[in-house]
């Protein structure tokens, strides 16, 4: 940081104090993680300097022989990983791969069905005002309003009436394990084809404990950043015969030159995930999300569907009569970091909202197990049921910084703690 701090001590201080708060909070946001110290050297290397428009071995300017290794090493393990027939690691974005696997197969004002925002889903799957509800005519399934689960009947039923030209299977707030298989069969019946978007749960397909997508849906989409724990980026896996038109339609379809330095912390990220250390870390952000969720639930918060298969869960916040927004920023002053979601069904306004979603992949990064997650848990209900206690809020900030300085963020271990 001595470069940066000398050319730009505006920027140098607010990463600084950046981590600072990173290391001094608890992270539960479900989509967050941290990245290794390797990922993040190789993210920011020498190869943001690289053009390379098109792809290795296909290249439209010269220099590119170190960056087609990075780039073949990502698509490869990419490949191996997720058992794809194909892969391109270039989308800059989860919103960028998606945008580039629809453009593939769809023109605009073909029908697509996707999970509703509302009951979980994704802004990319066929929101308003983004680029996929205003290309597409979109339409929604939910979620069984009893068992908070995906109803695969009215799925069934939505895509016959509809005849959509794709269908999106994947979520970015629903706790339980997603049908895949199912979704293909729909899709099967109408004619359409099947768009998984594994963002949340890429790193737990990666080791096998949530069953893939690769092969039901033949086009998988997903975020890097989330459970596999990589940079912040996008990645599309398909079928063979998907193969030229998903490339042709990320470059030069929706995007130019590729982000090689990002790409390259895609490879080291994906080789991390091929260890049997990534299995295990796994296994641990499962058990430590079934701990939280047990913990609320002693505590007698009621979880949307009663629970969690996976890294995440949404707490019902409705019997305790606070907004998901009051609740995260209640949360953030004590150092607990989370975000507001709504619930199936929810009579609050999104910016509002009646649920918390937690996740538990960024701090079984930093080593939290049972034992922290049952104490977050337990401060969580405590700050939430005595919002105005304020000597309690000042005993729980303190505690908290210090248990988060016992579980150092990876790169910044011999950072001095910060209570
Ligand atoms: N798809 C799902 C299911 C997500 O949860 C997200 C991000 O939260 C995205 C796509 C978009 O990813 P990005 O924020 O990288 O555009």
């Amino acid at each position: 940081m001595d470069a940066l701090r000398a050319v730009d001590p505006a920027v140098a201080d607010a990463i600084a104090q950046e981590q600072r708060r990173q290391s001094s909070t608890i992270e539960l946001i479900a989509s967050e993680n941290f990245t290794s110290a390797a990922v993040m050297e190789a993210a920011g290397s020498v190869l943001t300097n690289k053009y390379a428009e098109g792809y290795p071995g296909k290249r439209y300017y010269g220099g590119c022989e170190y960056v087609d290794i990075v780039e073949s090493l990502a698509r490869d393990r990419a490949r191996q990983i997720f058992g794809a027939d194909h892969a391109n690691v270039q989308p800059h974005s989860g919103s960028q791969a998606n945008m580039a696997a629809m453009l593939a197969v769809l023109k605009p004002g073909d029908r697509i069905v996707g999970m509703s925002l509302q009951e979980g889903g994704h802004l990319t799957h066929g929101f308003g005002i983004n680029f996929s509800g205003r290309l597409f005519d979109a339409h929604f399934y939910g979620v069984d309003p009893k068992t908070e689960r995906i109803d695969y009947d009215a799925v069934r039923r939505i895509a016959h009436e509809v005849k959509p030209h794709l269908i999106i299977a994947g979520a970015s707030a629903y706790p339980r394990v997603i049908d895949f298989a199912r979704f293909r069969e729909i899709a099967d019946e109408v004619g359409a084809v099947l768009m998984a978007d594994i963002a949340h749960i890429a790193g737990i397909i990666a080791v096998g404990l949530h069953p893939t997508s690769v092969g039901a849906a033949q086009i998988t989409t997903t975020t890097t950043h989330k459970t596999l724990r990589g940079p912040r980026g996008g990645m599309i896996l398909c079928d063979a015969e998907y193969a030229e038109a998903i490339d042709r339609t990320v470059f030069p379809g929706t995007q130019g030159g590729p982000l090689l330095h990002i790409i390259a912390g895609k490879a080291v990220a994906l080789h991390e995930a091929m260890q049997p250390a990534f299995r295990e870390y796994i296994e641990r952000v499962l058990e430590n999300a079934r701990v939280l969720a047990e913990t609320l639930q002693a505590e007698g918060f009621r979880l949307v569907s009663g629970g969690t298969d996976n890294h995440l869960m949404l707490v019902d916040l409705t019997e305790i009569g606070i907004s998901g927004r009051k609740a995260e920023r209640l949360l953030d002053a004590v150092g607990i970091t989370v975000n507001k979601n709504t619930i199936p069904g929810d009579p609050r306004p999104p910016a509002q909202a009646s649920g918390i979603r937690l996740g538990t992949p960024a701090m079984t990064t930093r080593g939290f197990g049972p034992d922290e997650m049952r104490q977050t848990g337990r401060w969580i209900a405590a700050v939430l049921r005595a919002p105005d206690d304020e000597a309690l809020a000042d005993r729980v900030r303190h505690e908290v910084a210090e248990m988060a300085a016992h579980f150092p963020v990876p790169g910044l271990e011999s950072a001095a703690p910060v209570a």
